[in-house]
């Protein structure tokens, strides 16, 4: 600060208080001078710099997808009421665009739900590709995986709401395959696809899964503690990967929530974003979180079958735990069976032996010596 300039002349430190009212005046007037200067100058600099380098804004942001478009039946509604119930909500939470995950391959005459579909379009929301029929890549050719990209492109192009996102059915783009995966990833960038990695992932399709048995079961299904399940897991799930990707790259880019058109969902929408935003998070558009750079990012991975901050952490070597421990359905069916059906594990319940469950992520083969087996044998409809 130049001695003898403005804010010099403003900020300089008095050598006493002042002694008289005027004096006290004139204080008071210099202090908000500087207020004023303050805000004059950091102010637009600061609106500047986040138009500028809109990802340099490292608060907790997170925007919310949908994938498997159009979904089975759900334990509580029908899909009509269902996808009425996630557009209120949505709408009810103020959540300005969410992106919904398409497979063509499953909407027809018999279920309308090309319907349901431009009926979130018409409410704000935008459509991505997640292939045809869902196949996973790990069973797939790659020419044969890109034929069925094709074919969904061919039912989205051009409809209202598009975008040319894709995402992996399962998140599974090849696993360690590098050369199946570099196959796809190249046939996505000549037809203009960006992946829509997803970047938070609480599997909560298997909680609907588990509700769905739950149901079928004829077990009593304790509604608010199904709510603070689904809500606590997909919350600890978006903070896990805030973290993961903080000490990764650091910095902290907008995540892309997972989620699924379920029912689950649609019941308690309004409450996970509410709990979301007083965890400190803010809901952003699938557009803002998808135009950060790290979404843009088409290099190698030693794996990828899985969550962005994941694989990232994995090629860097980054230490400590890599993936969200609910993402064990050992783990999670047991909470679920616990905390929603109020059942209390019994000891004399074999540990699972054969492995884990759980998709072989290179870093999700760990099974909590704790676990126990789940009591209801699911998941209904279908991963990821
Ligand atoms: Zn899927």
């Amino acid at each position: 600060m130049r001695r003898g300039g403005l804010l010099w002349r403003l900020t300089r430190k008095r050598r006493r208080l002042p002694a008289s009212k005027r004096d006290a005046r004139l204080y008071r007037v210099r202090i908000a001078l500087l207020v004023g200067a303050i805000v004059v100058i950091a102010v637009p600099t600061a609106i500047s710099l986040e138009r500028s380098f809109p990802w340099r804004n490292d608060g907790k942001r997170i925007a919310l997808t949908f994938d498997d478009v159009p979904r089975g039946p759900g334990a509580f509604y029908t899909p009509d009421e269902r996808a009425a119930l996630l557009i209120a909500g949505l709408r009810e939470a103020g959540v300005e665009q969410a992106a919904f995950f398409a497979n063509p391959g499953r909407i027809g005459p018999a279920n309308r739900a090309d319907e349901r579909l431009a009926a979130y379009v018409a409410a704000g929301h935008v459509v991505g590709d997640h292939t045809f029929s869902h196949h996973d890549l790990a069973s797939t050719a790659a020419p044969a995986f890109l034929a069925d990209i094709d074919k969904a492109e061919q039912w989205l192009e051009g409809r209202a709401g598009y975008r040319p996102w894709f995402r992996f059915p399962g998140l599974n783009q090849g696993g360690r395959d590098r050369v199946k995966r570099r196959a796809v990833i190249d046939g996505l960038a000549a037809r203009g696809l960006q992946i829509a990695w997803v970047s938070v992932d609480g599997s909560d399709w298997n909680i609907e899964g588990q509700t769905i048995a739950a149901k079928r079961a004829g077990l009593p299904i304790d509604d608010a503690a199904l709510r603070d399940l689904y809500v606590e897991t997909m919350v600890q799930s978006a903070d896990f990967s805030d973290a993961l990707i903080r000490r990764t790259i650091g910095r902290a880019p907008p995540q892309v929530l997972l989620l699924h058109e379920t029912d689950v969902a649609a019941r308690y929408l309004p409450a996970l974003v509410a709990e979301l935003r007083k965890d400190g998070w803010a809901i952003v558009t699938a557009d803002a979180a998808f135009a950060d750079p790290v979404y843009h990012d088409t290099s190698d991975f030693v794996s990828a079958n899985g969550t962005l901050p994941e694989a990232l952490a994995w090629r860097k070597g980054v230490g400590g735990k890599l993936y969200y421990e609910r993402n064990d359905l050992l783990l999670a069916n047991r909470l679920f069976a616990e905390r929603v059906l109020h059942r209390v594990p019994s000891a004399s319940v074999p540990l699972i032996s054969r492995g884990c469950p759980v998709k072989l992520h290179p870093w999700r083969r760990v099974c909590p010596s704790t676990a126990l087996a789940a009591p209801l044998h699911t998941p209904l409809g279908i991963a990821a």
